[in-house]
């Protein structure tokens, strides 16, 4: 039980934040629109978790990128396409 002083409500710490974690995907052999060379190409995830005294507690926004192993280009991949690329 916490006591206080009346008329003092009880002082609470929290610590939050955000943190962005990258993860390496299995990329696939696809079309570049750039260079339009068919090459392998490379997959991140990037996402960005809310943390509770620096624990991860849910992840805030979710984000794929895409890059070109030819000529580097760089594109963000909805997670509907991520599955895509993945099969
Ligand atoms: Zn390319």
């Amino acid at each position: 039980m916490i006591r206080t002083s009346p008329g003092k409500a009880p002082a609470i710490f929290l610590l939050f934040g955000l943190k962005t974690v990258l993860r390496d995907l299995p990329g696939r052999a696809a079309t570049c629109q750039r260079c339009r060379q068919l090459v392998q190409h490379r997959l991140q995830e990037r996402a960005t978790k809310f943390t509770l005294f620096f624990i991860p507690v849910f992840t805030a926004s979710r984000a794929f990128n895409i890059t070109c192993s030819n000529c580097g280009q760089h594109s963000m991949v909805k997670a509907r396409l991520k599955n895509a690329l993945l099969r």
